[in-house]
């Protein structure tokens, strides 16, 4: 996944100077390749390095790297003007490219040195509040912009450093549910009264601005529909933080497929106050979360989680009652949402994708997803 970071460069008044003067020596290199490219009817970046190079670093003073850079973008954008029949392109003066030679990013101490006409420089620069969340990312290119109000801006392109889980630590299998949102098989449940109470206050507030039907109404239903989903996603990134950093690296997360919460389990209580999509959105901050600290995420099928009994594997209609599961096999009471999320436990073991015999409970010798024929 890669992302644009807009940062401030804080250059100090004679580096002001210095990246002033490279942006306008970097211009006019620019454009004299240009002219080399239409002159010669040529925009192969090779042919061209090679009529221009010595040029660019004896006339227009530019280090190596930076001669190897302008002579890259003048003909990649002489070829782009070329195919759509465009006009001569001209520079002029606003930006420079940095590839990954020529700077050298450091966005933990906000720290950029860059190749300049009198040589590396090194530069601070400002993370804006949104941007903060991503300086664990990797750095790849920037882009060195003179904006219009006269400040110098490094647009730079991150990369997510991804993780791979080795799948030896810690395994937690999760239950999705209307009741509980979450149900963990190490007995972590959490509880949706909090998220209900707050959803059906934007419903009972949303149907009173609708029937008023004014312009400061339907203003305000715009604001509040923002607000109701910054609240879902706030809830969904505490959750899914709390989950990756209990499972730790290495570690896995089993889920059950979502269809099976659209299809089997919860058809009745389907309804508003739950859609699908803060499901799958819980689901998507837990995946790019397992990735940043390595920690698998894995799926398997929902059939049967709910009605199969997690101490003795019997399948048995009526078992489920409310909150409760009670087991007509063996007289186990437990609770319905962490029995599921045992159950999508058990099937991850029992897929084979690891050896379990030391996982399961005591007293069963082999995953018992499979008893009852189910
Ligand atoms: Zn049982």
């Amino acid at each position: 996944m890669m992302k644009t970071m807009q940062t401030v460069v804080l250059e100090d008044a004679s580096q002001k100077a210095i990246l002033e003067d490279t942006l306008s020596r970097m211009s006019s290199a620019q454009n004299f390749v240009v002219d080399v490219c239409y002159e010669s009817e040529d925009t192969n970046t090779f042919r061209v390095h090679h009529k221009t190079y010595r040029k660019l670093r004896q006339d227009f003073g530019l280090p190596s790297q930076l001669a190897v850079v302008a002579n890259k973008y003048a003909c990649a954008s002489v070829k782009t003007s070329i195919k759509r029949k465009g006009r001569k392109p001209v520079f002029s003066g606003k930006s420079i490219h940095y590839d990954a030679r020529s700077c050298t990013i450091n966005l933990e101490k906000s720290v950029v040195s860059l190749l300049t006409i009198k040589g590396r420089i090194k530069v601070k620069f400002e993370i804006p509040k949104y941007f903060k969340q991503f300086v664990g990312w990797k750095a790849k290119e920037s882009n060195l912009v003179k904006c219009r109000d006269g400040k110098f801006r490094l647009m730079v392109s991150i990369e997510r450093t991804s993780i791979k889980s080795k799948k030896t630590g810690r395994i937690i299998a999760i239950d999705r549910g209307i009741n509980n949102l979450i149900a963990t098989s190490d007995g972590w449940l959490y509880e949706s009264r909090h998220v209900w109470e707050i959803k059906q206050h934007y419903v009972s507030l949303r149907s009173r601005l609708h029937s008023k039907g004014t312009r400061s109404a339907k203003r305000h239903l715009a604001k509040m529909r923002g607000r109701e989903r910054r609240f879902m996603r706030d809830v969904n990134h505490c959750i899914s933080r709390r989950l990756i950093g209990s499972a730790g690296k290495d570690g896995v997360i089993v889920l059950e497929k979502l269809n099976g919460i659209r299809d089997a389990k919860h058809r009745h209580e389907q309804n508003w106050l739950f859609s699908n999509w803060a499901f799958y959105q819980l689901e998507h901050f837990l995946i790019y979360k397992g990735e940043e600290t390595g920690v698998a995420i894995e799926f398997v099928p929902a059939k049967d989680t709910s009605k199969t009994c997690s101490a003795c594997g019997s399948l048995r209609r009526g078992q489920r009652q409310g909150s409760a599961f009670r087991c007509k096999a063996c007289g186990v009471v437990l609770h319905a949402d962490l029995n599921a999320a045992k159950n999508i436990l058990h099937k991850y073991h029992a897929d084979g994708l690891l050896s379990t015999s030391l996982l399961l409970p005591k007293g069963l010798s082999k995953p018992f997803i499979s008893m009852d024929g189910s």
